[in-house]
C-alpha cells in the first residue's frame, strides 16, 4: 500500500515537473530565422523522448492516429526510438504537404528545439534570446 502511494506521488511529481519543463523554453525565447532548404532531413530522421520500443510506438500512434506515417528505423544512443515519415519524397518534399500535421507546420518549434538540435545543413538557425544561464537567474 504504502510503495503503491510514493509510486503515486512520483507519478503526479513527473506530470507537475514536465508541465512546468513546457514553460522553460518559452521562457528562453528563441527567434528561428532563415528559411527551410526542402532537404527532408526532418521527415526522414526525428525521435520522440521516452519512445523506448515497439509497444510505446503503438501507444503513441493511438493518442495520436496522424502518427501513423511513420516508421521505426533505428534508435539513438539512450534507446529513444528514431523515426521516418512514409510521405517524404526522394526531392524531400512532403506528399501530404496540405495536410501535413501541425507538428510539421510548427517545426523548428521553440520546444522541439529546446530537446534537441537542428540537422547538420537545415536552413533555419534558432538564435537565443536569453542564455540558459539568464535564465536561471531570471527565475530564482
Ligand atoms: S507529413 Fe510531410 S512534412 Fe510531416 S514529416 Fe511527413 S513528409 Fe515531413
Ligand atoms: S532539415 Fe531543415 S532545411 Fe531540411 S527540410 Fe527540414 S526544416 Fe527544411
Amino acid at each position: 500500500m504504502k510503495k503503491r502511494f510514493l509510486k503515486l506521488i512520483d507519478f503526479i511529481a513527473i506530470v507537475i515537473n514536465e508541465g512546468l519543463s513546457y514553460f522553460v523554453s518559452e521562457k528562453l525565447g528563441y527567434k528561428i530565422i532563415e528559411e527551410c532548404k526542402k532537404c527532408g532531413k526532418c521527415c526522414r530522421y526525428m525521435y520522440s523522448l521516452d519512445t523506448f520500443g515497439e509497444k510505446d510506438f503503438r501507444i503513441m500512434q493511438r493518442i495520436y492516429p496522424g502518427y501513423r506515417r511513420f516508421k521505426i528505423v533505428g534508435q539513438d544512443e539512450f534507446g529513444n526510438l528514431i523515426f521516418a515519415c512514409r510521405l517524404v519524397g526522394d526531392d524531400g518534399l512532403c506528399r501530404d504537404y496540405e495536410d501535413r500535421l501541425p507538428l510539421c507546420r510548427k517545426y523548428p518549434a521553440k520546444k522541439i528545439y529546446f530537446n534537441g538540435k537542428l540537422h547538420e545543413g537545415c536552413g533555419f538557425k534558432v538564435v537565443p534570446e536569453v542564455e540558459f544561464k539568464e535564465y536561471l537567474k531570471i527565475s530564482q
